[in-house]
């Protein structure tokens, strides 16, 4: 995940630039007029591991890239973590659930997306899903769980998922990760949140 935004195999580049073009000025439900940018993904396409947030924050929203604050910097960290104590690493590619920042006006506090957004998005999403032909995906957060359970269950994603802590909540906890060589333990918390990223990332059977 260290691209800054997209790496595409050159059999799929023309069906993301098409995405892209789809997307990037979509209006499909309220978000879009308030969106400073459709935040649409980064990493590599196709992918082994697809990761799927909640939505946009902020400073996504300012930048058009996918966790790229406090959260999106935790969770790079705990990745690069993972990736040195493996002694590998894998193509990955995140995203979220809604490609907008959910506000209920312009400028407004960042809110939880609500179902009628979720739905809007979802062929967005499902397009996602479709370019990347994860291995594996991984939902940051009990909302995304729920958004890839049910396409799960409806057959549209047909690889294993499973759920780790969203980035944001270890925050909260006052959990962090430092560089790739020290942790901060709170708990146990951020130490199970690795394990389970560690297992998230490169299956059950290490
Ligand atoms: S959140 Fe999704 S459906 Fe809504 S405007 Fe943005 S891209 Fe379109």
């Amino acid at each position: 995940m260290n691209e800054d935004r997209v790496t595409t195999h050159p059999a799929i580049a023309g069906r993301w630039k098409g995405h892209v073009n789809d997307w990037q000025g979509c209006q499909a439900c309220p978000l879009g007029s308030m969106a400073c940018h459709h935040v649409l993904g980064r990493g590599h396409l196709p992918c082994d591991v697809l990761l799927v947030g909640e939505a946009p924050g902020s400073e996504e929203d300012a930048q058009g890239l996918p966790f790229i604050g406090r959260s999106g910097r935790l969770l790079e960290a705990a990745i690069g973590r993972v990736f040195s104590e493996e002694g590998r690493s894998v193509h990955a590619f995140v995203t979220n659930t809604v490609a907008c920042a959910p506000r209920d006006e312009p400028g407004g506090k960042i809110r939880k997306p609500n179902g009628a957004e979720f739905t809007a998005c979802s062929p967005r999403l499902l397009d996602v899903i479709d370019l990347a032909c994860p291995k594996r995906a991984v939902a940051l957060g009990r909302v995304s769980q729920d958004v890839l359970r049910r396409l799960h269950d409806a057959g549209h994603l047909k690889c294993p998922y499973s759920y780790v802590y969203h980035p944001s909540y270890i925050l909260r906890q006052g959990g962090s990760v430092v560089c790739d060589t020290s942790v901060t333990r709170f708990d146990g918390l951020v130490d199970r949140w690795l394990k389970d990223l560690q297992k998230a990332l490169f299956g059950e059977n290490l």
